[in-house]
């Protein structure tokens, strides 16, 4: 009975394999059709300072498949990576963030910061700093609005191709932020080789705090090493008003969190900044 219990156990493992490699092909697949389609959106979620008032916003992609219906980053953002279809999401973030830019955020009372995520792959495209200018030219976009949220892992993979992508950014203007920081297998070197602007404290940092003393300890020592280097600090994942009260108390000036708002669409992110304002 154990003999075929384990054969069955085995065919089944086999067979959600088999499954998620399909899918796996059907999101490649789907990815350059549903641009077409315009299934992708935007999402801002703001990042706060420490009493709650919107300092900038990041932009999250979100697509919904006529297919494969809500299809999570987490999920879709790997297997383009993977199958070289990343570039062309990259470059449709970057444009309508951009469109975004030039039609409200640079036009608030007090214009706020605005950062998209990039991938490793695009730190390493060929000329891709030429056309993150002409997209600013084509929609007269402030350069200094626009922060690009990295991975220590997208530096680390090829440090001249990255160096040279931070350099043409540093001197278009832009900022760049240093995302899910903490949760790499790093040196720390990189934080004063590149002109980092920002650290983000990755979220899983910011679950734990209060849990134990060791890992309270974590997050003042990477607020006190970002307070030294004299770079920015926004944690991510804020859900608490114990997490909020900790990061504040302790010098960490921005946070990003369920507590003050989820990524909305820009409609709803409008409306949301009339209610806090
Ligand atoms: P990330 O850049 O670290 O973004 C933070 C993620 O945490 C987002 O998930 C956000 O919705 C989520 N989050 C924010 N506040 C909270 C909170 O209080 N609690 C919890 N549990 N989660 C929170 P999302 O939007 O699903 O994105 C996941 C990842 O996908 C991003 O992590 C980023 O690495 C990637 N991603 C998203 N949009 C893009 C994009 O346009 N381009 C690229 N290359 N990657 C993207
Ligand atoms: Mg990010
Ligand atoms: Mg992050
Ligand atoms: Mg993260």
């Amino acid at each position: 009975v154990a003999k075929k219990e384990g054969k069955s156990r085995y065919c089944f493992f086999q067979e959600n394999m088999l499954i998620e490699h399909q899918r796996k092909i059907d999101i490649a697949n789907a990815i350059e059709p549903a641009l077409e389609r315009n299934e992708f959106y935007i999402c801002y979620q703001p990042k706060v300072n420490g009493d709650g008032h919107p300092r900038g916003v990041e932009a999250l992609i979100r697509w919904e498949s006529s297919v494969l219906g809500m299809v999570p980053p987490s999920d879709f953002i790997p297997i383009a990576e993977r199958s070289g279809k990343i570039s062309m999401l990259t470059d449709w973030v970057v444009e309508t963030v951009c469109r975004d830019v030039a039609d409200y955020f640079q036009h608030l009372p007090e214009p706020i910061l605005v950062s998209l995520n990039l991938s490793a792959y695009d730190l390493k495209r060929y000329q891709f700093s030429d056309f993150i200018r002409s997209v600013f030219n084509k929609y007269e976009v402030r350069p200094d609005l626009i922060e690009f949220e990295v991975t220590e892992h997208a530096y680390l993979d090829n440090l001249d191709m990255a160096s040279r992508f931070f350099n043409d950014i540093s001197e278009l203007g832009c900022r760049v932020a240093l995302d899910d920081f903490g949760t790499g297998y790093s040196s720390l070197s990189y934080l004063t080789r590149i002109p980092i602007d920002l650290i983000k404290i990755d979220k899983q940092f910011v679950e734990n705090i209060g849990l134990t003393a060791r890992d309270d300890a974590l997050v003042l020592t990477i607020i006190e090493m970002a307070k030294r280097l004299g770079i920015e600090l926004c944690a991510e994942g804020v859900e608490t008003q114990a997490q909020r009260s900790f990061l504040k108390i302790h010098g960490c000036n921005l946070m990003q969190g369920y507590l003050f708002a989820r990524p909305l669409p820009l409609e709803a992110l409008k409306a949301h900044f009339s209610d806090v304002a």
